[in-house]
This record gives structure tokens, C-alpha cells and sequence, in this order.
């Protein structure tokens, strides 16, 4: 298991975060929240598969108004993404989001601060400080040349610093570049520095290919040094892929565990049977299954027994028939029809 680094604990609507909590999978909406029905079936959706945090835009009134029923109608937690305007943090509040994303050196004069952070204490709402290389304080920018890690680090300690004044810490911190390496460092700097939680995520990630590599490689090296509370994978369009693929990254690393986790060969000359539209089947059948299980479905017996031997269950293709696997252990052998059912039949055993 990979040691992490130790940071305070925040409650957002019930999910802990940070210390000795899992790392959570959050994602974000692309609807208008303004538009509830719309807003409500993708919250949904983006739950169902696997958000456990789900983040909101409220750019204007309508939206936080929106954001009530949308609280009541759903049961992940949301977090506000807000902007500068403390009344739409407030409204935020009022319609009972679990987080909000805001930078209190953003929202103005003192006062309006307070009232920010009084109501997020009164309600026990944390708040999540963005820091975007893109969007750095012009001072910072001056004063190392440009959007370095350094400067996005000093960023975000200021923001931090004006909510400890205030003797608030229920802050989670996010530092994203749009380069991989900067927000690498930016975070190995940030964390080495405090024990706040950390959100990574690239941003401007990409598409569905360049943004799950991009994410995979800046993440998976965060994760691996320890770093890392929840994660967001940003791509562009549909975002219910990137709740798939931030498990994905979380699985590769054995940071969490869910679902089913295949494992195939990549197949060459020696495959005895067509093994992709077994995956494609497999996956199709127990895809959406709460169970975690791991399965290796392997072309041939070179590598096959030994990978089906780590896996709760194995296929392995094999001359006339497949090979099964359960728990290490060599089942029976079937016909191609017969996958299905046998696999089935062990995991209703697992389950039960
Ligand atoms: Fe080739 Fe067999 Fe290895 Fe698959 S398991 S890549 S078919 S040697």
C-alpha cells in the first residue's frame, strides 16, 4: 500500500476527507444548473457511476436558487463552484450544498468574508480554495515572472492565511496547471508545506484519449508519492467518463477498489480463441456491478494460469473450450456459450 501524506479531515455532507479516509472520485456537471431536470439526471448519473462528490457551477441567482431543489432531489454531496460573489455563496448555503468552492481573497472587503465563513461554520461546510495557474494575482505573476509553481503555492497559502485569521480551517486546497509537470510541483510544494487535503486534477485535460493519459500520468505520479485527497479527471464533453477513468487511476494504483477490475492479454500469435468479445461481454454483463471482483481473462496458457491464479476468477482461452478459474484455482472447462453462466454462478457465491 502506498503511504499517504498525513492531512486534517474535512466532512463534506457526510463523506470524510483527507486522513485516514479514501481518496475520493468527484467530477463535475456541464449542465446549466439553472435548468434543474437536466442538472438533477446528471448529478444522478455521474453518482451512479462512482462520483462520490459532484461539484455545480453557480454563476448568477438562478443557479443558486436551482441549487435547493436540486440538494433535495439528489443525494450525492454537491459542492457550489462560485466566483467572487459572497450573495451567491450565501444563497449556496441556504439551499444546503455540502462544500463550497470559492477564494476568499476573490470575494472583496472583510465583512463580506465573515459572513462567508460564519455561515460555512455555523454550517459545517468546508471550503475548497482553487488555485488555476491561469488565473494568478497579477502581483504573484510580477513577482516570479510568470504562473510558476511557486507562485501558484504562495496563491493559495495567501487565501489560506486570510480564512485562518479568521480561525477557519476547514479548507481543502486544488492547484491545477494546465502542464503536467507544474502541477506536479506546485502540489509536492504546497504539500510539503501544510496538512491540508489536496484536490489534484489537470486542468484543460483534454479529450476522452489525450485527457485520460494526460490525467493518468499528472495524477498517478501525485498519488503515488502520497499525495492526494480526492481527484477530479477533467475531459471535455460527457463527464461520466471521467468518473471511470478517475477509478481507474485510484484501481491501477491500488488506492481503492471497485467494481470489476478485468485484466486481459494483449494478444499475439499463440491467442487459441477470440478473447475481446469475451470482454466485451463480460464487461457489458457485470460492468455495473457493486461487487469487487478482479478477473484475468488471458489468450492462451502461456501467461494464463498464472494471471488467473492472482484473480478471483480466470478465462483462459484454451484449444476447443475456455478454461475457468476460481479463487486461484482451476474450475472446469467450458464452451465459449457457457462463460457467461459459470461466471454468473461464481459470483452469486461471491455475493452470497
Ligand atoms: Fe499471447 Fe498467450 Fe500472452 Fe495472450 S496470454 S499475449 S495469447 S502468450
Amino acid at each position: 500500500m502506498i503511504p499517504r501524506r498525513k492531512t486534517r479531515q474535512l466532512n463534506v455532507g457526510g463523506v470524510p476527507i483527507g486522513g485516514d479516509a479514501p481518496i475520493i472520485v468527484q467530477s463535475m456537471t456541464n449542465t446549466d444548473t439553472r435548468d434543474v431536470a437536466a442538472t438533477i439526471a446528471q448529478v444522478n448519473a455521474l453518482q451512479g457511476a462512482g462520483s462520490e462528490v459532484v461539484r455545480l457551477a453557480v454563476p448568477d441567482r438562478d443557479a443558486a436558487t436551482a441549487l435547493g431543489e436540486i440538494v433535495a432531489r439528489t443525494s450525492v454531496p454537491l459542492v457550489a463552484d462560485i466566483h467572487f460573489d459572497y450573495r451567491l455563496a450565501l444563497a449556496s448555503l441556504d439551499a444546503g450544498v455540502a462544500m463550497l468552492r470559492i477564494n476568499p481573497g476573490n470575494i472583496g472587503k472583510r465583512e463580506r468574508v465573515e459572513k462567508v465563513v460564519e455561515a460555512c461554520r455555523a454550517k459545517g461546510v468546508p471550503i475548497r480554495i482553487g488555485i488555476n495557474a491561469g488565473s494568478l494575482e497579477k502581483r504573484l505573476l510580477e513577482k516570479y515572472g510568470g504562473a510558476t509553481a511557486v507562485a501558484m503555492v504562495e496563491s493559495a497559502l495567501d487565501h489560506v492565511q486570510i480564512l485562518a485569521e479568521m480561525d477557519f480551517h476547514d479548507v481543502k486546497v486544488s492547484l491545477k496547471a494546465s502542464d503536467v509537470p507544474r502541477t506536479i510541483e506546485a502540489n509536492r510544494l504546497f504539500a510539503e508545506q501544510t496538512d491540508i487535503p489536496l484536490h489534484l486534477g489537470i486542468t484543460e485535460a483534454g479529450t476522452l484519449q489525450s485527457g485520460s493519459v494526460r490525467s493518468a500520468v499528472g495524477l498517478g505520479i501525485m498519488l503515488f508519492a502520497g499525495i492526494g485527497d480526492t481527484i477530479r479527471v477533467s475531459l471535455t464533453g460527457d463527464p461520466l467518463p471521467e468518473v471511470r477513468v478517475g477509478w481507474d487511476v485510484l484501481k491501477s494504483l491500488g488506492l481503492r477498489d471497485k467494481g470489476i477490475t478485468i485484466t486481459s492479454c494483449p494478444n499475439c500469435g499463440r491467442l487459441e480463441q477470440n478473447i475481446e468479445d469475451v470482454i466485451e461481454e463480460i464487461e457489458a454483463e457485470f460492468g455495473q456491478s457493486d461487487a469487487t471482483i478482479h478477473l484475468a481473462v488471458m489468450g492462451c496458457s502461456v501467461n494464463g494460469p498464472g494471471e488467473a491464479r492472482e484473480a478471483d476468477l480466470g478465462v483462459i482461452a484454451a484449444p476447443n473450450g475456455f478454461l475457468l478459474y476460481k479463487h486461484g484455482e482451476f474450475w472446469k472447462k467450458v464452451k465459449r456459450t457457457e462463460i457467461l453462466t459459470s461466471l454468473r454462478e461464481a459470483l452469486a457465491e461471491t455475493a452470497g
